[in-house]
């Protein structure tokens, strides 16, 4: 059986935590939980205390949160998020492979259900992405709904990804 790594990703590293989602790794970002713990700021100590209550690994930047936290964090280098990608690929054998219907949404973090007739979600798409796809999935949690399906930008993240 494959090892499911579930992360915590430290603010400033949005961009890295919709990528996770996408790949279909369960990806709780910090500044998320700031609405939910309906907090301007979160501490290390939350931070810290929310990936130890959800088994989760804490991907950061911040060198003294993770030499206090080291047993369960992971430390970035770099800058860019493809560079955050192969670090992570080389820690933790993180799969690129994108399969939309495994995929959590990149906004929310939910599941997604596959949109059995397009013509239910006609009005949220525009003309031509209506017309040249057919297979959609949609975002289970009600707040979000967020709308997916193998497009162009899709082709353009795994062209970029293969050469990593
Ligand atoms: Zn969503």
């Amino acid at each position: 059986m494959v090892i499911q790594f579930k992360f915590l990703i430290d603010a400033m590293l949005g961009r890295l935590a919709r990528f996770l989602r996408i790949f279909g790794y369960d990806t709780v970002y910090a500044n998320d939980l700031e609405k939910e713990f309906d907090i301007y700021s979160i501490s290390d100590d939350k931070l810290i205390e929310y990936a130890k209550k959800t088994n989760r690994i804490l991907i950061t930047k911040d060198l003294p949160l993770y030499k206090r936290f080291n047993e369960q964090s992971f430390f970035l280098e770099g800058k860019d998020v493809y560079g955050y990608l192969r670090q992570l690929k080389s820690k933790f054998n993180i799969t690129f492979k994108i399969d939309i219907g495994k995929a959590h949404c990149s906004r929310c973090n939910a599941r997604l259900k596959k949109i059995l007739d397009k013509n239910l979600i006609k009005d949220q798409l525009k003309d031509d992405t209506f017309k040249y796809y057919n297979n959609f999935y949609q975002c289970l949690n009600s707040n979000c709904k967020k709308i997916f399906w193998n497009g162009s930008h899709i082709k353009n993240i795994e062209k970029k990804l293969n050469e990593i």
